[in-house]
């Protein structure tokens, strides 16, 4: 122990060990407690050490309070307690603080510079990724109800629907979703217990327990939770005594009223190899599904993806990237990181060109169902011309550059050589497409309104 002008004693000490091992029990005690370590007392600061960064988060987590209330019985003016790691026969080591504080009531822990980049990991739990808030998350028709219900769950003080149930296709928020819940209690409702964890993790940590056959300490963790939300229950499907265990936890955390949050990418009677009473059960709270997302909503998410990392980008690149990228946002966000690692490193500007040679591969798997018919259609309509002016011989201004333009969209959208490209067009020869390729690209250099035009008509036949 160190010596501190205003701290405790070995007798103080000592005797504030024997308080908290009364509050807390012998054996939690001995299992976290004892490796505390006073380090100081300044002013309104008092400092602990413990061994290792699995116990500061432990005890920080699970016993700050605890150490709050009886530290105060000795020493009024406390208001900071501070957790540093000290490994056995070490130094304390740098970047380590975890600093609990009172405001308005609440205690509030933060974590010093290095490390308050993520939430603390508890035991069981992940940590939380401080991009995924409710602020971060653009809200559109596809995924109202899924954040309505989310922000529901974040900010009552009581459980409402239980479980949340959320679902839908990869890559569409459901994980930031379920951190934006943990963000939000956290900061509201510090002193609720939140636990993030993907059904993987809770897979292996319960074989894992099976095989120390340590079962009921694993049910033991999830006692202290006000808030479990468990990732990709898919991912449980089949495995059964897993299940039956994850059945289990879940029935007894349901009936201690305890707020769960659940995602998966199909809605709970869908799920294979899951059993019907858990699918059942899975159910029996409010189902919000997120639909794939729609060009309203990828264009904000956009929008707030590029100012968030304060880049200029060029209103037509954005929408350029929400025709053609639709698969999921995370592909999306993907684009645009790619994009502006590119314009930084070449130190080009941002353009839709640009975007589509850095893009290429991206752009090509969304490609793949558009076939020259269909872009004959969309150009007939466009240009109020007949479908068959795309294959006849006719020759007259007014058919001849549509057909130009279709041959044109042909080229750059499909991946049909020139010569395939004649055959659709009533039979020409590769060399006319050819022209008609060139013709069309020197026209867009020329006049912008006619370039314009083509890049419109290329997202009305890719989206
Ligand atoms: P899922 O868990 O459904 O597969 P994620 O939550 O991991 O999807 O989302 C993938 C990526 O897309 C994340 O980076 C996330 O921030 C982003 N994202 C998804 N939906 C939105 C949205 N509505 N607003 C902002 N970002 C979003
Ligand atoms: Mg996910």
């Amino acid at each position: 122990m160190e010596k501190s002008s205003l701290g405790f004693d070995e007798v103080k000490w000592s005797s504030l060990k024997k308080d908290l091992k009364k509050t807390v029990g012998d054996s939690a005690y001995n299992n976290w407690l004892k490796h505390l370590n006073y380090v100081s007392l300044e002013k309104d600061t008092i400092t602990f050490s413990v061994p290792t960064k699995f116990l500061r988060d432990w005890i920080v987590n699970n016993y700050s309070d605890k150490v709050k209330t009886e530290s105060k019985k000795y020493s009024e003016q406390i208001d900071v307690i501070k957790f540093v790691v000290k490994p056995t026969g070490g130094r304390i080591v740098p970047g380590t603080t975890r600093t609990i504080k009172s405001t308005d009531n609440h205690w509030k822990s933060t974590l010093d510079i290095r490390s308050n980049q993520q939430s603390s990991p508890n035991e069981f739990g992940a940590p939380l990724d401080p991009r995924f808030t409710f602020d971060n998350f653009v809200v559109g028709k596809p995924n109202e109800l899924a954040f309505a219900a989310s922000a529901r769950v974040a900010e009552a003080d009581k459980v409402s629907f239980n479980p949340l149930f959320l679902y839908g296709g990869v890559g569409l928020g459901k994980t930031h979703l379920m951190h934006a819940i943990g963000w939000k209690i956290k900061q509201q409702q510090p002193e609720r217990k939140v636990i993030y964890l993907s059904a993987e993790k809770f897979m292996y940590q319960f074989v894992r327990a099976l095989r120390y056959k340590d079962t009921s300490a694993f049910k033991e963790q999830f006692r202290s939770i006000d808030v479990l939300m468990i990732d990709d229950v898919q991912f449980i499907s089949g495995k059964d005594n897993t299940q039956e265990e994850f059945f289990h936890t879940f029935n007894a955390l349901i009936e201690q009223n305890k707020q769960i949050v659940i995602s998966a990418d199909k809605s709970p009677s869908d799920l294979d190899g899951v059993q019907d009473r858990l699918k059942s059960r899975l159910g029996c709270g409010l189902v919000a599904d997120i639909h794939p997302t729609t060009y309203e909503l990828r264009l904000g998410i956009l929008i707030e993806k590029a100012q968030k990392r304060g880049v200029e980008i060029p209103p037509k690149v954005l929408e350029f990237l929400s025709h053609r990228i639709i698969s999921n946002v995370r592909e999306m966000e993907g684009a645009l990181n790619r994009l502006v690692a590119h314009a930084t490193l070449v130190g080009t500007s941002i353009t839709v060109e640009t975007a589509q040679v850095v893009l290429q591969d991206l752009l090509k798997s969304s490609n793949k169902k558009i076939t020259i018919e269909e872009i004959q259609k969309k150009v007939a309509e466009h240009f109020n011309i007949r479908i068959t002016d795309m294959h006849s011989p006719r020759r007259s201004r007014s058919v001849a550059r549509p057909r130009q333009i279709a041959m044109y969209l042909a080229k750059s959208i499909t991946s049909r050589s020139l010569p395939e490209i004649g055959r659709k067009f009533g039979g020409r020869d590769h060399t006319t497409v050819m022209h008609a390729v060139k013709k069309i690209e020197e026209l867009k250099l020329q006049d912008v309104n006619f370039n314009e035009d083509i890049e419109l008509l290329k997202r009305l036949i890719d989206s």
